[in-house]
């Protein structure tokens, strides 16, 4: 991969229970900032809160990456954020590709589905999730911690398996040809390193933040807030610096809804 430092090294494997997993183990037995391991088919892939990651064997972007930052490990929610915004750089960057070779014809650009984000974690095609992120924080036992980011890209599945079929979309069904997983991975953490990079220097989202808002597929939707205890609908408008979304509740009354404790749901189905 043409990068700076993810991805050195890249450990290919081709069966693992789960990426994010599999990092945990290297990284207990020292591994380095920027490990990448990547794999053909997971058994046990992860989603958030005990739900799981579908994957056929080899079609798809499998991927976790290490990072052991040295900000202070409160921050490390907002990676959730920086990585969304890296996955949809990347994929808009070959959409452009494709989008070129198809002459720019403006009838085919049409057909593309542009690639947008679901607060806080899943990346879109049109309404349909294509991607799914994972950030795991973990304490390293010597008052650290690392960090992992696992992130499934839909590329050339052809099929879902039962309700997936309904929220899923891959690269490949989406964008009408199959679609060069190599070059799907590089672009995005190349564009992981430039967002990762201007978090970094920022100490938080406030210069990433209008660029995330203009891809968020929430904006200004009707939300329901699926809060552990409390749930309610509202609004939802754009995020703060630490990347928490602002929802007007039906009272009026503007709330900040945190990654880590809800799910967002349109009101009429996914998004
Ligand atoms: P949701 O996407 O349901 O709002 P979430 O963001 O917490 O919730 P994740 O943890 O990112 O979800 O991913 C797990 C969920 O994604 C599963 O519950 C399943 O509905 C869905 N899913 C699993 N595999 C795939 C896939 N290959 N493509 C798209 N969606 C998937």
């Amino acid at each position: 991969m043409n990068t700076n430092w993810v991805g050195r090294p890249t450990v290919r494997l081709k069966e693992v229970d789960s990426t994010n997993e599999t990092v945990k183990r290297y990284a207990s037995q020292g591994a380095e900032n920027g490990t990448l391991i990547v794999a053909e088919r997971q058994t046990a892939g992860k989603g958030r809160r005990g739900r799981s990651w579908e994957s056929g064997n080899g079609e798809n972007l499998l991927m976790s990456l290490l990072l052991r930052p040295s900000f202070a490990a409160d921050k490390a929610s907002m990676l959730t954020i920086v990585t969304a915004m890296a996955v949809c750089r990347g994929l808009e960057r070959i959409r452009d590709e494709i989008r070129k070779q198809k002459n720019g014809c403006r009838e085919q650009e049409a057909c593309l589905p542009a690639v947008r984000i679901k607060w806080p974690n899943d990346v879109l095609l049109g309404t349909r999730k294509v991607c799914g992120i994972l950030t795991e924080l973990m304490l390293d036992g010597e008052g650290g911690y690392y960090v992992v980011i696992g992130v499934g890209v839909n590329v050339n599945t052809r099929y879902f398996p039962g309700e997936l079929e309904e929220k899923a979309a891959s690269l490949c069904r989406e964008w009408g040809r199959s679609v060069d997983r190599e070059a799907v991975m590089e672009r995005i953490w190349q564009e992981f390193e430039a967002v990762y990079g201007q978090f970094l220097a920022d100490g938080d989202l406030s210069v990433l933040r209008e660029e995330y808002e203009n891809c968020l597929v929430n904006r200004g939707q009707r939300v329901h807030v699926c809060r552990p205890g409390a749930e309610f609908d509202g609004i939802a408008g754009g995020i703060d610096a630490r990347g928490r979304l602002s929802v007007s509740s039906e009272d009026g009354e503007e709330i900040l809804v945190d990654a880590g404790e809800v799910s967002v749901r349109g009101i009429y189905g996914y998004v």
